[in-house]
């Protein structure tokens, strides 16, 4: 005699609810932070501090880049025209988050060496 094909029980069904409800809560709360990164404005200052702006020659204004120490930069270029700035593209002031240094905002006249163009 062979036993009934058995439904999912309750407590099965209680704990796929509850890992559906838990990795929604996880998606929505992993966008919050992705949103104020955007915005930037809360975000603590870029500084030369920070070990990888360091060694990629970040400064707040591009206008005081050495082109001797970051041979790479090209008179003009600056964070609100690169592809990693996270504010308004071309905002002439302010600060705003970057995708290579995430926690931290950069100066939108600022420039580092992984500049890369808006295309
Ligand atoms: S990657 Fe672009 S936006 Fe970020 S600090 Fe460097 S130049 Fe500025």
């Amino acid at each position: 005699m062979s036993e009934p094909k058995s439904k999912p029980d309750s407590s099965r069904r209680a704990f796929l609810a509850g890992a559906a409800v838990a990795a929604s809560a996880a998606l929505v709360g992993g966008l919050r932070p992705m949103t104020a990164r955007a915005a930037g404005s809360k975000l603590p200052h870029l500084t030369d501090a920070n070990a990888m702006a360091k060694s990629l020659d970040y400064t707040p204004n591009h206008n005081t880049v050495k082109t001797a120490q970051s041979p790479t930069y090209k008179a003009g270029e600056h964070c609100s025209l690169c592809r990693f700035f996270q504010g308004t593209p071309g905002q002439k002031s302010g600060y705003a988050g970057c995708q290579i240094y995430p926690g931290y905002s950069v100066n939108a006249q600022g420039w580092c060496a992984s500049f890369s163009a808006r295309s």
